[in-house]
């Protein structure tokens, strides 16, 4: 007999449409005993069943629902179905359906709260973030083998999400061995490594990729700067689509050595074409102003300045900062293209701090398209936090 959470009086409506977090604020007992990770069932203040949740007793979100059905049984059989659905969810979108790099599992909009499963060719990447979803490994990873008939599987349990539920780091190969050589995608016609081992995430911005597709083909015959180009996933898209100049920036020596190995992979682009800068963005914007230079596209694609809502402050002076010194480097009827992946910040307040960062550098600029994460990273309605990733493609006077 599993545990029960009761919620207090009202702390059901959440629930009831579908949100699948229970903060502890919202708890009035837990009646028998649960430990990390372990499945209760979530009744309301009268007791009446509402849903099967993972219980994480360190979290500020106590419990993640599994199932909005209580009568379902959390089994491994649950953990199959739910990993074959998300493979299922792909392979039925064209335009995933033939990508080598692909998110198969992102989480609560796939009904897996603390499950992140890429797949990069024959490989895939399982992260782990919540008590739930650890407690779980072994169904998760089986059902992920089976679902894609992948060759090997690797843990990325890194993130430091896992220290909020008590939980430990945890990598490693799950299933087969570490392939011969890298692991090399193709996305868009480009070659790109990804270093599932060291790089960001599980070693590759996947969400971007149909926002690089729309780069390449906005590219041709442009200057081109790339803010924040980790592995140059944006910068190979801008040559690939007949850039005449492409100028990445970022802070990481080892991210630059990968963009500059990437290029390397694929000998149809022009290397003599991009230039590579380890440099803060901040400063190395303001020196290039300085110097008077001008580009006709600009990506700002910075890291998550608020990783939660205690940052959104600080993370919007720096939002407003790039985007400023963004526009003050554009040619007149110049593009950008900017974001925010904080899910801190949402699509409104964004738009307004780039709405600022235009009036103050006296810039004109009209919204051609609103930006998103790609099909694989799909938004439960019921869920919204599920939009981490906003982005505006703008042309600008
Ligand atoms: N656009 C990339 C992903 C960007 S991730 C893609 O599509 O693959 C954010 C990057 O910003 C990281 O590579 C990180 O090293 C870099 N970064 C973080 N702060 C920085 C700063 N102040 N200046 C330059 N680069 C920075």
């Amino acid at each position: 007999m599993s545990a029960t959470l009761i919620l207090h009086p009202g702390k059901e409506r959440s629930l009831i449409k579908r949100h699948p977090w229970i903060f502890d604020t919202s708890l009035a007992r837990l009646v028998g005993q649960a430990r990390l990770g372990d499945t209760v069932t979530v009744c309301d203040t009268h007791g009446k069943p509402l849903a099967k949740a993972a219980y994480s007793p360190h979290s500020k979100i106590r419990a993640r629902v599994w199932s909005f059905d209580p009568d379902v049984p959390i089994d491994h059989a649950f953990f199959k179905r739910r990993v074959a659905e998300a493979v299922r969810r792909r392979a039925a979108l064209p335009e995933l359906a033939t990508q080598q790099g692909l998110r198969l599992i992102h989480a609560e909009s796939d009904g897996l709260p603390g499950v992140i499963a890429d797949r990069y060719g024959d490989t895939v990447v399982v992260q782990l973030t919540s008590a739930g979803a650890d407690k779980w490994r072994d169904a998760i990873i089986a059902g992920l083998i089976q679902a894609t008939g992948c060759a090997r599987l690797f843990e990325r349990s890194d993130s430091e999400l896992r220290a909020l539920e008590g939980l430990e780091p945890a990598t490693g190969w799950r299933f087969g061995a570490a392939p011969e050589g890298e692991i090399v995608i193709e996305e868009h016609g480009v070659k790109m490594a990804v270093d599932i081992v060291a790089g960001h995430k599980t070693g590759f911005y996947l969400d971007q990729r149909a926002n690089r597709r729309l780069l390449a083909e906005l590219s041709h015959g442009k200057r081109v700067l790339n803010c924040f180009c980790y592995t140059g996933g944006f910068s190979l898209q801008a040559l690939a689509g007949g850039a005449t100049r492409v100028l990445s920036i970022d802070s990481s020596q080892p991210a630059l050595e990968r963009a500059v190995a990437n290029l390397a992979l694929n000998p149809g682009l022009d290397a003599s074409r991009a230039v590579w800068r380890c440099a803060n963005v901040f400063e190395e914007l303001r020196q290039l102003k300085a110097a008077g230079e001008t580009f006709d596209l600009i990506v700002l694609d910075p890291p998550k300045f608020a990783p939660s809502a205690a940052h959104i402050g600080r993370a919007s002076r720096a939002y407003k900062d790039v985007n400023l010194l963004g526009f003050k480097l554009l040619a007149p009827g110049g593009l950008m293209m900017t974001y925010s992946c904080s899910g801190g910040i949402g699509v409104e307040l964004f738009q307004k701090i780039v709405a600022g960062a235009a009036l103050d550098a006296g810039r004109t600029a009209r919204i051609v398209k609103r930006l998103q994460g790609a099909a694989d990273h799909p938004i439960d309605l019921a869920f919204p936090e599920g939009e981490y990733l906003k982005g505006l493609l703008l042309q600008v006077d």
